[in-house]
């Protein structure tokens, strides 16, 4: 039977996929398809559901620079505000029926004679499509922790990603393994309810104090009636998010010490103010640089190890009983419940999601592997024609998603629109644009707090295997929206 053909397949309904489709409908692409193996649209903002989840920037900043959203209730919105926004923005631009849910891809082979992508589907399905755009995430693989015993664990046993909404904390002996951006929002929350809450911690991480406000009815009817309000505020909050991110990683060199240094001063403040014991303020201070892993702001967690029900855990895990966790100093805590706060596999189960081959046969996740990790403007690689891989190494712009959503957008405007103007059937990035795109990135990071600073005991996800710092794009958002609306096409043969 011949495989049902289509002219793009974006894999991913996350923002970054219905990013992607948005931008190839503006192209005038109709015959495109987006394949999400969940059963709905949001990625992150649909499996994450757990009791706290918020956004971590605000949320003026956190939406598509095309799409403001007068209705947030807050400036750190809530999980189910942002996957409603999700819906939202779908449906607006009119790209879920080109979504089909419950459809895992398992490989992708480039066939170099027909010039397309053969996409092989769970369940034996085979579609070719013209333009391949992986849109799978960073952090949509669970990492489960291999820690002795666990799997014989007779009570509860629950992943962040995965949280059960009918779990009722109350009265529960609650060990939450993790001490991440998820663990912050989260202990609060179980703090509140469980008889008896401890966290294990294996690496404390940098927390500091959140602005967090609600919108008055009057600041939305504002938003809503002059949307032009609500772009100013954004322009004020992506202003201090790319100094921060820009001055404070990036920039190490130039002004990051003094920027560490206050930074680094809010949060021993902000341990101060909430915990009296001094050897619980010590053993939650990190002893790395703010700015190795991604930092988190909140103005409960440290609280919450002030209440008598709660306590913290730093000794390390020896293994699992079915009725508790039994620390490496030899104590033993009778649990009903195990809370696995502990992330995600990014750089094995993310680079690629499946199994890519492009053109002569290269395998894209053992070239990464065997050639260092790389993607010239963070979506391309040689010998990888019509593929625009969007969860890429050197790809996130740091702490605002929607800032890569940004540029990625704009890119596929440039790259594809010239691909149309051109009637070429194929782009694909030189070999030499792709090797001095890498020995920019690797200059940049050069001058980041992830070789300058202290991150050696950080465990930080943007280091991959071999150490290296390669998940964030060096430089600033504005810099990088620019190059991907200037880079030279000489950068792509088109054929
Ligand atoms: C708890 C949490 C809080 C976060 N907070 C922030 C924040 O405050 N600010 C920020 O900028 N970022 C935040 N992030 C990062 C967040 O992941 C991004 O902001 C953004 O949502 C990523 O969108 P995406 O489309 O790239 O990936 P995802 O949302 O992960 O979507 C990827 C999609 O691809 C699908 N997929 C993967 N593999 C396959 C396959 N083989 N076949 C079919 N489908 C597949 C997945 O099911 C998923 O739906 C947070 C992440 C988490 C987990």
């Amino acid at each position: 039977m011949t495989p049902q053909q289509f002219e793009a397949v974006v894999v991913g309904a996350g923002f970054g996929g219905i990013g992607a489709a948005i931008q190839l409908r503006r192209l005038g692409y109709e015959n495109f398809v987006i394949l999400e193996r969940a059963a709905d649209l949001g990625g992150t903002w649909l499996v994450n559901h757990y009791p706290g989840l918020a956004v971590d920037v605000p949320a003026t900043t956190y939406s598509y620079f095309f799409e403001p959203n007068p209705n947030w209730s807050r400036l750190y919105s809530t999980g189910t505000e942002i996957k409603r926004y999700a819906n939202d923005v779908a449906d607006k631009y009119d790209v879920r029926r080109h979504m089909r849910f419950n459809t895992a891809v398992e490989s992708a082979g480039w066939d170099e004679d027909a010039k397309v992508w053969n996409i092989a589907l769970a369940g034996g399905e085979t579609i070719a499509t013209r333009i391949l755009i992986t849109a799978t995430g960073f952090l949509s693989q669970p990492r489960l922790p291999e820690i002795p015993g666990i799997g014989d664990f007779a009570g509860k046993i629950v992943h962040t990603s995965d949280w059960d909404d009918s779990y009722n904390a109350a009265g529960r002996r609650i060990a939450v393994i993790g001490t991440g951006a998820t663990a912050v929002q989260l202990v609060p929350e179980l703090a509140e309810e469980a008889a008896d809450l401890t966290v294990y911690q294996r690496t404390p991480i940098w927390v500091v104090p959140k602005i967090d406000f609600r919108f008055p009815a009057w600041a939305k009817r504002l938003f809503r009636r002059f949307p032009l309000v609500q772009r100013v505020i954004r322009a004020i909050t992506d202003g201090i998010y790319e100094f921060l991110i820009y001055t404070g990683l990036h920039h190490r060199q130039l002004f990051f010490r003094r920027l560490n240094i206050g930074a680094t001063d809010l949060a021993k403040m902000l341990r101060f103010m909430q915990i009296r014991d001094r050897g619980l303020r010590e053993k939650l201070t990190p002893d790395y640089d703010l700015g190795c892993k991604r930092p988190t702001f909140s103005n409960r967690y440290y609280r919450t190890f002030a209440k008598p029900n709660a306590h913290l855990h730093d000794s390390g895990i020896d293994h699992i009983e079915a009725d508790g966790i039994v620390a490496a100093d030899g104590t033993k805590n009778v649990v009903d419940t195990l809370v696995l706060a502990t992330g995600f596999d990014l750089w094995e189960a993310n680079f690629p999601a499946f199994e890519i081959i492009g053109r002569d046969e290269r395998n894209l996740g053992k070239w990464w592997r065997e050639n260092r990790f790389q993607a010239y403007q963070g979506v391309s690689m040689p010998c990888f024609p019509n593929f625009l891989s969007l969860s890429s190494p050197y790809a996130f712009l740091g702490l605002n998603f929607f800032n890569t959503v940004e540029y990625q957008m704009r890119l596929m405007d440039r790259l594809l629109g010239e691909m149309k103007r051109r009637a070429a059937d194929t782009f694909e990035v030189t070999v030499e644009a792709n090797a001095q795109y890498l020995d920019r990135m690797t200059k940049l990071i050069g001058d980041s707090v992830f070789a300058v600073g202290n991150c050696a005991t950080s465990r930080s996800y943007y280091f991959n295997p071999s150490g290296e710092a390669a998940l964030l794009r060096p430089m600033s958002a504005r810099a990088a929206i620019e190059e991907a609306s200037r880079f030279p096409l000489t950068d792509y043969q088109f054929a």
